[in-house]
């Protein structure tokens, strides 16, 4: 859909993540049954939970939920805060040879005396959900077959939904972590997407956004990209997720969100400078509603997709 022009001022395609995330859960609710039809197999999936983090519980019964939504077999397995290496490798070990879970994910982050590399990488390959084991990482980089990690597939997939071409376009990544810059960075360029990677000892940064048809922020910086640094017509995709409180928003902020700070005292925002970035760019997403929702999508997408294979 072409931006629509108001009077003067041109607005953005909003790209509505929370729509996508939707029509994504439905197809896989019903994929699910039809493959339950044939193979008699639900699929299943395990969340490893450690320690009593907020947003991580959060996280967690969101992703429980979408899954009994989905109709697939879901658990988590709390375990304390004060757990060893050791005890969580063991009930990986188990669920890696369970048959009734084809999906297993550990929580992140998990407590700094866990060895979280060594946890991740003792998932097998063929269940690791979240595409963080380093088996998938370098299927990602070979473009063979493999799992993918959630939120930056949700990016490739609601760049298709919305029907923006990437082949041939300037793609910059702002943020270079293994959870979302570098893995979005490698499917951009599966795409055929010119890419470049931007983190925080880029000296140039304005000149790197200012360049690219599509821009993915993913720093966890509020107001880093500003109107400044975005070609007219870009495609700006934001996944920040910043927490601001009441005293730290500005005038625009307390007025655009007065909702949300009368009832919570907080409310999410994006990397992204929206209310001055939307007026320029082509299409983008807002924070929350945007890659925030895809990302639970793409998990039983995947989950889905472990099982699959699993099943021959
Ligand atoms: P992260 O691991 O903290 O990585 C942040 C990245 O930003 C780093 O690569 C860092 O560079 C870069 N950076 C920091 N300051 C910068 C600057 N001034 N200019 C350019 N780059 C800069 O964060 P993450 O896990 O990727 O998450 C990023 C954001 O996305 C967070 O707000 C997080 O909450 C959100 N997120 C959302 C979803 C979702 O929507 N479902 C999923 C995951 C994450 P260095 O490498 O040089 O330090």
């Amino acid at each position: 859909m072409k931006s629509l022009i108001i009077g003067v001022i041109k607005i953005a395609k909003l790209i509505d993540g929370k729509k996508i995330s939707e029509d994504i859960k439905n197809e896989v609710a019903e994929e699910a049954k039809e493959f339950k039809k044939t193979s008699n197999i639900t699929p299943g999936l395990a969340v490893i939970l450690v320690g009593e983090n907020p947003a991580s519980k959060v996280y967690v019964s969101s992703k429980q939920k979408a899954c009994d939504k989905a109709g697939f077999y879901s658990e988590t397995i709390k375990m304390d805060e004060d757990v060893s290496t050791g005890d969580i490798l063991n009930e990986l070990h188990n669920l890696n040879n369970r048959r009734d879970i084809h999906g297993i994910l550990v929580q992140l982050p998990l407590p700094p005396h866990i060895d979280s590399a060594k946890v991740l990488e003792s998932i097998y390959p063929e269940k690791d959900v979240d595409g963080f084991h380093p088996v998938n990482i370098g299927k990602l980089v070979a473009q063979q077959e493999c799992l993918v990690p959630a939120t930056p597939s949700g990016i490739i997939e609601m760049l298709k939904r919305e029907n923006i071409t990437v082949s041939g376009k300037n793609a910059t990544v702002v943020g270079r972590s293994k959870i979302v810059g570098k893995p979005v960075a490698m499917l951009l360029l599966n795409e055929n997407a010119t890419v470049t990677i931007c983190h925080s000892k880029t000296g140039d940064l304005r000149s790197a956004t200012l360049g690219a048809d599509i821009i993915v922020a993913a720093t966890g910086i509020p107001y880093l990209i500003k109107e400044d640094m975005v070609k007219e017509g870009a495609v700006v995709i934001d996944v920040g997720i910043n927490r601001i409180s009441k005293d730290k928003a500005d005038t625009a902020l307390l007025e655009w969100r007065k909702e949300d700070f009368e009832k919570k005292g907080v409310t999410l925002i994006g990397d992204v400078d929206f209310l001055r970035v939307e007026p320029r760019a082509g299409y983008i997403t807002p924070v929350p509603g945007g890659v925030g929702p895809m990302t639970i999508a793409m998990l039983l997408k995947n989950t889905l997709k472990a099982a699959k294979m699993q099943a021959g």
